[in-house]
Order: structure tokens, then C-alpha cells, then sequence
């Protein structure tokens, strides 16, 4: 369906682009950003079969539904593999081996979750729910470009990589979450989430190889130091946030 393939590449370069300037940030307000940057790019048919999706809740806005999974999976935590796809760190993702849950079920991992859930948008008379599909689908699509949500079991994704970012101590799955967006946001554009979003979208003309390119390399450094500097190089990439993070 035309209007999915084309929903599914707008949420991919908008993942890719709200990284391009200030790195990676994929808690609350990262995900709202890959979200909104996303359906600014919706052609019309598009937009409206996704506000027809949308619950009451969300008052038209898919953004605002994007971190939906996130609240879900503390709730129900068998949805947990589904935000991840890691790999026992041979930097090589092999779908059989790496996207199966802890008893051997199928398809559970990132890249599982969102071949059902589009699946499941495609096809009319799927048993699942199209709303919670639509809301699954745009936040893994965001998910799926944070590198430490594809990254190696052993360090759990980079949580056990203990860092320091700033001042303050932290690990280096949670700096791609949020500290970096939170520092961006507050450094370059006053604590304003809405300015940052106008910049980046300003800023969207970067083809989709560029800011791809590094972050998969980011995660399959063998060790951690070689993974922390990785993200420096990202970030400065950006131009705009020359990153202070060391190893801890
Ligand atoms: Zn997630």
C-alpha cells in the first residue's frame, strides 16, 4: 500500500534526520520529534488515514501517541524485546538467532516487530488492533535508529556501559536516550522543543546514507572506549554539539 510505504520511509528519514543535528535522543522527546518531523512530510491521502487511526486521545496528532509503547511495555513486558535488536557483538544482526524471546518465540525483536506491524496495517482483516499498529510501527521505526536499541547483548545495549556526560554520571544507552537531545535543546535552542524540531526540519536535506552511515558503525566497536569515541565522531558530524562524554 502506497500510503504505508511512504509512511514508513517519512518516519525512517525523519528518525535519521532528528539525530543529524544533535545526535541521538530517543526518550519522550525524541521520539515526539522523529513523530512530528514525520507528519509534516505525510501527503494528504496519507495524514488523513493516519488522524482516521488516531484515538480520541491524541487530538489528531500521531506525535503525541509516539512514546505510547513505552508506558505499554511497562505495563506488559512481554513487548519489551520488541523495542531492541541486539547481537551477541559480532556485529552481524542474524534474524533467526537474534530476533527470537528468552523461550524461543519468533519475531521478537525490533526488527520482528515492525515486518508485523506493518503486516497488520496492510491488510484489512488482520485480528489486530490498527491504532495500537500505527502507534507500535511509528515508535519502533524511531527505536530501530537509536544504535544502542541495536546493539550488543553483552553490555545490555550499552546500560552497562558506565559514562560520564557533563558533569554528571550515566550510562551510554541512556546519553543516546536523552542526554543528548536534553543538553542540544538546552544549549541551542533555549529548553524550546518546538524551535528544535523547526531547526532540524530546516536542516532536512542530508541524504539518508550520510546519517546512517555512522551510527551503524557506533555499536560494532569491540570495546567501549572505541564505542564512546564513535559517538563523539557522530556528534560532531553535526556541527553544532561538540560532545563531552568520556568513559567512566
Ligand atoms: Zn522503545
Amino acid at each position: 500500500m502506497a500510503m504505508l510505504l511512504l509512511l514508513h520511509f517519512v518516519l525512517a528519514a525523519a528518525a535519521a534526520a532528528a539525530r543529524a543535528p544533535a545526535a541521538q535522543a530517543w526518550g519522550v522527546e525524541g521520539h515526539y520529534m522523529v513523530c512530528k518531523i514525520a507528519e509534516s512530510y505525510l501527503s494528504r491521502e496519507a495524514s488523513a488515514a493516519v488522524k482516521g487511526l488516531l484515538p480520541e486521545s491524541a487530538g489528531g496528532e500521531l506525535a503525541k501517541t509516539c512514546s505510547w509503547p513505552d508506558t505499554e511495555r511497562r505495563q506488559n513486558p512481554w513487548s519489551t524485546p520488541l523495542h531492541f535488536a541486539d547481537t551477541p557483538g559480532d556485529c552481524n544482526f542474524c534474524y533467526a538467532r537474534d530476533c527470537q524471546g528468552t523461550k524461543g518465540e519468533k519475531d521478537m525483536c525490533v526488527v520482528g516487530a515492525i515486518n508485523n506491524y506493518t503486516a497488520a496495517l496492510k491488510d484489512s482483516s488482520s485480528p489486530y488492533n490498527r491504532t495500537e499498529s500505527l502507534m507500535f510501527l511509528a515508535h519502533f521505526v524511531g527505536d530501530v535508529h537509536q544504535p544502542m536499541h541495536c546493539g550488543r547483548t553483552a553490555d545490555l545495549g550499552g546500560n552497562t556501559v558506565l559514562v560520564h556526560w557533563y558533569t554528571s554520571k550515566t550510562n551510554l544507552h541512556k546519553v543516546w536516550d536523552d542526554k543528548v537531545i536534553g543538553t542540544a535543546m538546552n544549549r541551542l535552542y533555549r529548553d524550546d522543543l518546538t524551535t528544535m524540531i523547526s531547526a532540524i526540519t530546516r536542516n532536512l536535506t542530508v541524504s539518508y546514507y550520510f546519517w546512517t552511515a555512522p551510527s551503524v558503525r557506533l555499536h560494532c566497536w569491540p570495546s567501549p572506549k572505541r564505542r564512546v569515541q564513535s559517538g563523539v565522531t557522530t556528534a560532531k558530524y553535526s556541527g553544532e554539539l561538540r560532545a563531552r562524554i568520556r568513559t567512566s
